[in-house]
C-alpha cells in the first residue's frame, strides 16, 4: 500500500531522511520507534504529503506521490492523520469538528455526516460528548474525537504521531485500546509511539530509526527480545 524506494529528505542542508526503504501492506500495523530527532515525524508527513521527499520514490497505492501529476488532495482523503496535540478547532463542538471535512471535502449532506460522525464517535466510546466543545473534554477523550474525525474521512491509511505522548498517564489507555480496535479491524497504521507495550502487542513489524535512518525492521518479539543493533538496544533499555 506504501512504498518507500531510497528516500532522502532534506531540510535546507539537513539530511533528516536517510536511504528510506519501507513498505506497509494492506491491513499492517507497523510501529515507528527511535530517539527525538531521528526523523519519525518527517516519515509520517511525508506519507500524506505535509513534507515532500528531496528524491527516491514512494508509493501509494503504487501511484507516485511525488509526481507533479498525482491529485495530492485526492491521496490525503485516504489517509488520516492524528497528532501529538489534538488539533481540534475550540470554537466548534465536537460533532461539528468531525463533520466539517466529511461536508466540506466528501460533500456529505449535514444528516449523512451526522449519522457517520455518531458512528465513529460511538466507536471511540463518546458519543454523549457530541454537543460539548474541545475544551469541556478530558485530553484523552480530545484525542478519541481527533480519532473519529480522522475516521469519518473513510481513510484507508491512519498516521498516528504520538498519539499519547500529551496525555495524562491514566488517560494513555482509553486512546490505545481504541487504536488496538481500530488495529483488529484490519486498518492499515503507521503509528509512532514510546508506547512499547502497545508496540509489541499490537505492531505486525517494528521500524527502529535513528539519525534519519531505519536501523531495523523486525517483529515486535524478535525486536524486544533480541534487538540487533546497539543503538537499539541502548534506546529499549531506556525507555522499557
Ligand atoms: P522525531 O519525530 O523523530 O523526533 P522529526 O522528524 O520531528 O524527528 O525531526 C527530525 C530532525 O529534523 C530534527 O533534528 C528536527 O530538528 C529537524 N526538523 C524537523 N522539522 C524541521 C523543519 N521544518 N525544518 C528544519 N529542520 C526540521
Ligand atoms: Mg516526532
Amino acid at each position: 500500500m506504501i512504498s518507500f524506494e531510497n528516500v532522502n529528505k532534506y531540510y535546507g542542508d539537513f539530511h533528516v531522511l536517510k536511504d528510506i526503504n519501507l513498505s506497509i501492506k494492506e491491513g499492517e500495523v507497523v510501529v515507528i520507534i527511535g530517539p527525538s530527532g531521528s526523523g519519525k515525524s518527517t516519515l509520517l508527513r511525508c506519507i500524506n504529503r505535509l513534507e515532500t521527499i528531496t528524491d527516491g520514490n514512494f508509493t501509494v497505492n503504487n501511484i507516485s506521490v511525488n509526481d507533479k501529476k498525482t491529485d495530492i488532495n485526492k491521496l490525503r482523503r485516504n489517509i488520516g492523520m492524528v497528532f501529538q496535540h489534538f488539533n481540534l478547532y475550540p470554537h466548534k463542538t465536537v460533532l461539528e469538528n468531525i463533520t466539517l471535512a466529511p461536508i466540506n471535502v466528501l460533500k456529505q449532506s449535514a444528516e449523512e455526516a451526522k449519522k457517520t460522525a455518531m458512528y465513529y464517535l460511538e466507536k471511540v466510546g463518546i458519543p454523549d460528548k457530541a454537543s460539548s466543545y474541545p475544551s469541556q473534554l478530558s485530553g484523552g477523550q480530545q484525542q478519541r474525537v481527533a480519532i473519529a474525525r480522522g475516521l469519518a474521512m473513510q481513510p484507508k491509511i491512519m498516521l498516528f504521531d504520538e498519539p499519547t505522548s500529551a496525555l495524562d498517564p491514566e488517560m494513555v489507555g482509553e486512546v490505545l485500546d481504541v487504536m488496538k480496535a481500530l488495529a483488529k479491524e484490519g486498518m492499515t497504521m503507521a503509528v509512532v509511539t514510546h508506547e512499547m507495550g502497545f508496540a509489541k502487542e499490537v505492531g505486525d513489524r517494528i521500524v527502529f530509526m535513528d539519525q534519519g535512518k531505519i536501523l531495523e525492521e523486525a517483529k515486535p518479539a524478535e525486536f524486544f527480545a533480541n534487538p540487533r543493533e546497539e543503538r537499539a538496544r541502548l534506546f529499549l533499555s531506556r525507555v522499557l
